[in-house]
C-alpha cells in the first residue's frame, strides 16, 4: 500500500511525488560525490487536439502509451516519472556520451504510432536536457527549472525538438 503513493495512477510509472522524493537524493548524492547527473523534461506536442478530435479516452490511451514507450527505453542508471498532465522527467546518472542517451530517447518517444479504435495516432514530443552541472542552484527544483528552459526553447523552435543544453 506504501509503495501507491508513489506511483501515478493512469500509467502505473512513478509519479511527481516519487521523483521529489528519491530525485533529491540523487541530486544531493551527485553534488557529494562530484558526478555528473541529467535531468530531460518533456511534453506531448498538441496534445489538446487528440483531448479535442478524439475524446479523453483517447488522450488517456496516448498517455499511456507514451509511458510504456518510455519505461521499454529508460535504463538502470535512469528514473523517471510522469510529473504531471502530458509532462514526463527522466533523471540520469552519468554513463557513455549522454548526449547520444538522450537523442535515443527522443527518437524511441517521438511519432510513434498507436491504434486507438482504429484510429491511427501519432504524437510528436518536445524535449528539454540539461546537466547539474550547468545549474546554479544545486537542488532538484533547480535542475527541472533548466531543463524546462531547454524544453521552452523545444516548443519556441516549432516543436517535436530535442534541446540540449551544453
Ligand atoms: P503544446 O504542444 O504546447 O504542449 O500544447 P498541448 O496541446 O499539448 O497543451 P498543454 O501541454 O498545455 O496541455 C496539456 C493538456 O493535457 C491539458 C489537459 O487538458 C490535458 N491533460 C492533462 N492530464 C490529462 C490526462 O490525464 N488525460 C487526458 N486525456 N488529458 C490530460
Ligand atoms: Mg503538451
Amino acid at each position: 500500500m506504501q509503495e501507491l503513493i508513489y506511483f501515478d495512477g493512469l500509467t502505473n510509472i512513478h509519479n511527481r511525488r516519487y521523483l521529489e522524493f528519491q530525485g533529491e537524493k540523487w541530486v544531493k548524492e551527485a553534488v557529494d560525490r562530484k558526478e555528473r547527473l541529467y535531468c530531460a523534461i518533456f511534453d506531448i506536442d498538441e496534445f489538446k487536439r487528440i483531448n479535442d478530435q478524439i475524446g479523453h479516452i483517447a488522450g488517456d490511451e496516448a498517455i499511456k502509451n507514451i509511458a510504456i514507450l518510455l519505461r521499454e527505453n529508460i535504463e538502470e542508471n535512469m528514473m523517471c516519472a510522469r510529473y504531471g498532465g502530458d509532462e514526463f522527467v527522466i533523471l540520469a546518472r552519468a554513463k557513455g556520451n549522454y548526449e547520444q542517451v538522450f537523442r535515443q530517447l527522443f527518437e524511441a518517444l517521438t511519432l510513434k504510432m498507436f491504434l486507438y479504435n482504429d484510429e491511427e495516432i501519432k504524437l510528436g514530443i518536445s524535449m528539454g536536457v540539461c546537466s547539474l552541472e550547468r545549474v546554479s542552484t544545486k537542488n532538484l527544483k533547480g535542475l527541472i527549472a533548466l531543463a524546462d528552459d531547454a524544453l521552452y526553447e523545444s516548443k519556441q523552435n516549432g516543436k517535436n525538438k530535442l534541446t540540449i543544453i551544453r
